[in-house]
């Protein structure tokens, strides 16, 4: 990575402005998973320990302009307070005079956490209110941190506007390090290098599947996406879910994926069935779906070939369960796609809100070796795409 980083800076004395991804679920103003704010932990205590502040910037849920109180950042700046093990300071705002007030009484070591940047309509508008709102949000650093990786590929006014008015501009542990897996080691990955896609739409995914084509040895197709591509060969789905408008986009895909030199792209060879998608529905394993059936789940022939090409893999991308892993029985193509990479030892990358979520409810969070913090950036990394709020950072050197 050519962007400073907070290894670059010393933070002795300043005021470090730091924009974090605090979009956490919240319940009756209670933060019910704490992941996103620990996250931010490590960049956090790096400033503090050097004799820095930080004042920190966040947007939570989509409120759209309003004030709207379920979606303050208050709770999380108590649960930040927890974790961290002292007083952390809060404003009612992220603009004004009462932000300028507390902003100038923090002292080294000290937090002040900004309310919401999206009670403000500026934050995320595509015009010029944009760039003066991120004017008005730089006057609180000295320096600005982007640790904010589930929002960096936002253009918005907090996460890469403000770095015209404010630098330097360095990227915090957490961008850093999901930068190093979903970038760095898959552009020079260790080979074989296999992806394992899934999840629920081939449209969604069309553009990583391109990319990864031109990168990976093996690409394994699971998912409802699965069927959308299977109905573009003229096979029969039943009554799995398809993409019907897309079948034509599906087809070019199959090209690429035929007279790709580099790459083999395979489908599932069989399927777990069943009439009706219900916990407990009576399933059959077939090859052919007939037309009352819909295909939930990968079948047990191809996660035997799927497992054994992850055992020889050195490198895994995996992104978008191979199943409807929320209901069982159909969670089980998932959980041994997910077993076998937790089995390896090879470099090991999860990228994406419901594969992140497969994973953790299969106990083996700690048996991959990186677990991407954001869906939609990972995603577009996958699909080889630049994120505002990396390009806006500093340069080195
Ligand atoms: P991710 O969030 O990991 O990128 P997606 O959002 O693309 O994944 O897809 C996840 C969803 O796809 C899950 O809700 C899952 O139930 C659904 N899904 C997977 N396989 C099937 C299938 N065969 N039929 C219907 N839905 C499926
Ligand atoms: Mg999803």
């Amino acid at each position: 990575m050519n962007k400073m980083t907070v290894r670059d800076v010393s933070f002795a004395g300043k005021r470090a402005l730091v924009r974090v991804d605090f979009n956490v679920p919240l319940k009756a103003g209670v933060v019910t998973d704490d992941t996103r704010i620990r996250a931010a932990l490590p960049t956090l205590s790096h400033i503090l320990e050097q004799g820095g502040s930080a004042v920190l910037m966040s947007h939570l849920g989509r409120p759209d302009g309003t004030r709207d109180p379920e979606a303050s950042l208050k709770p999380v700046a108590e649960c930040l307070s927890k974790l961290v093990g002292k007083p952390v300071q809060f404003v009612d705002d992220c603009i004004g005079d009462g932000v300028r007030e507390k902003v100038k009484n923090l002292k080294a070591g000290e937090i002040l956490v900004l309310e919401n940047v999206r009670f403000h309509k500026a934050e995320t508008a595509k015009d010029d209110s944009c760039r003066e709102f991120a004017k008005q949000l730089a006057e609180w650093g000295d320096l600005f941190v982007n640790d904010a990786f589930g929002s960096a590929h936002r253009p918005h006014a907090s996460v890469s506007r403000v770095t015209e008015f404010l630098q330097p501009a360095v990227a915090g542990f957490l961008l850093e390090k999901e930068i190093e897996y979903l970038v760095n080691k898959t552009a020079h990955a260790e080979r074989p290098f296999v992806a394992i896609l899934g999840g629920a739409k081939v449209s969604d995914k069309i553009k990583v599947i391109q990319n990864l084509l031109t990168k990976v040895d093996v690409l394994l197709i699971g998912g409802a996406m699965a069927y959308t591509l299977l109905k573009s060969k003229g096979l029969k789905v039943g009554s799995s879910r398809v993409e019907d408008d897309k079948l034509d986009l599906a087809s070019d895909i199959l090209i690429d994926a035929e007279e790709s030199r580099k790459c083999q792209m395979l489908l599932p060879c069989d399927h777990v069935v069943a009439e009706k998608l219900e916990a407990g529905a009576a399933t059959q394993v077939v090859k052919d779906i007939p037309d009352n059936m819909m295909g939930l789940d990968i079948g047990p022939e191809t996660r035997k070939t799927y497992k054994d090409l992850i055992q020889s893999a050195k490198t895994v991308v995996w992104n978008g369960p191979m199943g409807v892993f929320e209901i069982p029985p159909f969670d089980e193509g998932t959980r041994d796609i997910a077993q076998a990479i937790a089995n390896t030892d090879c470099v090991s990358i999860i990228g994406g809100g419901d594969s992140v979520a497969a994973i953790a409810k299969f106990g083996l969070t700690d048996k991959v070796t990186h677990i991407s913090t954001g869906g939609g950036a990972s995603l577009e990394l996958l699909e080889g795409r630049d994120l505002p709020g990396l390009t806006s950072l500093t340069d080195k050197g």
